[in-house]
């Protein structure tokens, strides 16, 4: 049982100023692992001040000198990535062998991206008589979702150190125990008081705190798009920068002349990773008409081939979803899907047998998917594909585009060129061709209700620094 009954602030363990605790519990036994405190507004005071004092002169330090301390945190981190693995392996339920290299990895490789891009970028540039400055913006609030606990998190805090901000970090209260562990790893690297502040809470609490609090510059979220648009609407009082990084619902479309096989293993792959709970994953699979059969057996054949089991389980390949809630949510899609007329080719609401207790959900296709069902327009958040099909590349573009989300999407075909052709018309921030690695120095971010901001590498530096103009 991990108890952690404070908050990282100005550099201290501080007694929060509730008492109430938030159940963290393990997805694949439901057995509960863990109580972290409910934040309120006056521990949201603090942070916010911790940060604020510190930005003073942490904001005036060189690119060199906060190189210098992300260089000691990728060390402790480096450290404790197993251990950081096996934490989120249980809250979440992903299988151990997946969690070390992703969820503790990924966030590993953004604190050493950013060490190598403070080492190239230009926080200066001149135009005319001017010189153009780049500056931190201030106070950034993160505020972050459970899907990828850390690498949620490292996404934001270390673009915000490297560009100068301080940080107060507000994980997903269902996921938050390793950002007690990053506080720990923060304080090991020696940064100064208040740079990072950690404080966990529900959203509606702390989170819309942060949100409209004069003294937070910007607020960096990534999480539901109901969520995210309630706190654009609390940040406007204040004009404070927004980023947003939402829900989606891509599209894999597979061309003509894509190797079928490949391609709808690829998507099914793509849709149930990590449980599907991926803002990225490729949920509606869209294939030419006349191969319809064939790519429904495929699917059907490789969603049946995936070892679903608990996250020690060295077999498995699917782990549970994350809650109890988010199972219910799951059941409740597919009941709709067949509620409308889908044709349930694999999988459905029911428990596994084989797996009597734990969040699980059997993976789930869904033939025969129109546009205009619930599973296909909205995100759904667990191993649930749904295949549509389409009359020619126009029709297949049109259908991709029919979504307010804009965060994804994937294009199969044999000829680079034309899925490149295909891809430029996808109104997403990202498009993966033939199954293409995800890059981590490349900007993700979404179009649409998908978001506004750019995650990860050099772009994602921009949102966190302001634009001066010192005119000679
Ligand atoms: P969520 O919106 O419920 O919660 C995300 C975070 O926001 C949590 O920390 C939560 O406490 C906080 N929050 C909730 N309500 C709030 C409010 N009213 N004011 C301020 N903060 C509030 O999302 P979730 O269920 O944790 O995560 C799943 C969602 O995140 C999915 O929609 C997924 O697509 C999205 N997501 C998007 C990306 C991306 O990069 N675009 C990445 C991962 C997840």
């Amino acid at each position: 049982m991990i108890v952690r009954d404070k908050f990282y602030i100005g550099g201290e363990w501080v007694t929060p100023e509730g008492a109430d605790t938030l159940q963290v519990d393990n997805a694949s036994t439901e057995e509960i692992i863990g109580t972290v405190p409910a934040g309120m507004e006056a521990d949201v005071e603090r942070a916010v001040a911790a940060a604020a004092a510190a930005f003073e002169t942490w904001g005036m330090t060189t690119a060199s000198e906060r190189q210098a301390y992300l260089k000691k945190l990728h060390t402790a981190m480096e450290q404790r990535q197993d251990e950081l693995g096996e934490v989120m392996s249980q809250e979440l339920g992903m299988p151990l062998a997946l969690a070390k290299p992703i969820q503790a990895g990924l966030p590993l490789q953004s604190v050493s991206n950013f060490i190598k891009i403070l080492d190239t970028y230009e926080f200066e540039d001149h135009i005319g008589n001017s010189d153009i400055i780049k500056e931190p913006v201030g106070v950034v609030a993160c505020i972050t979702p459970w899907n990828y606990p850390l690498h949620q998190i490292m996404a934001k805090v270390c673009p915000a150190l490297a560009a100068g901000c301080t940080v107060i970090v507000k994980p997903s209260e269902v996921a938050p125990l390793t950002a007690f562990m990053l506080a720990e790893m923060v304080e090991e690297a020696g940064f100064p008081a208040g740079v990072v502040n950690v404080i966990t809470g529900l959203g509606p609490v702390v989170g819309e705190a942060l949100a409209k609090h004069p003294k937070v510059d910007m607020i960096s979220f990534t999480g539901s798009t109901r969520a995210g648009k309630r706190v654009a609407e609390l940040a406007a009082d204040t004009v404070k920068r927004v980023v947003v990084e939402l829900g989606g619902k891509s599209a894999s479309v597979i061309l003509d002349d894509a190797e079928l096989a490949d391609a709808v293993r690829g998507t099914v792959n793509d849709c149930y990773f990590n449980s599907g709970q991926t803002c990225a994953a490729h949920t509606r699979m869209l294939v030419p008409e006349s191969k319809y059969e064939e790519a429904a057996k495929k699917a059907v054949e490789v969603a049946r081939s995936l070892n679903i089991g608990k996250a020690d389980d060295a077999n498995a390949k699917l782990g549970p979803v994350i809650s109890k809630t988010q199972q219910e949510r799951v059941r409740s899609y597919i009941k709709k899907g067949v509620e409308e007329g889908a044709e349930l080719l694999c999988g459905g609401p029911e428990q596994p047998d084989d797996l009597p207790e734990g969040y699980f959900i059997k993976p789930t296709v869904f033939g025969k998917v129109t546009q205009d069902m619930t599973i296909a327009r909205e995100e759904i958040f667990g191993p649930v594909l749904s295949i549509l099909t389409y009359k020619d590349e126009e029709d297949a573009i049109r259908i991709a585009n029919d979504t307010v989300y804009g965060l994804s999407n994937g294009v199969w075909s044999s000829n680079p060129d034309h899925a490149k052709k295909v891809a430029r018309r996808l109104r997403s921030g990202n498009v993966i061709i033939n199954g293409g690695a995800f890059n981590m120095m490349a900007p993700f971010g979404g179009y649409k209700q998908s978001g506004n901001g750019r995650e990860h590498g050099p772009y994602a530096l921009d949102d966190y620094l302001e634009t001066k103009a010192l005119q000679m």
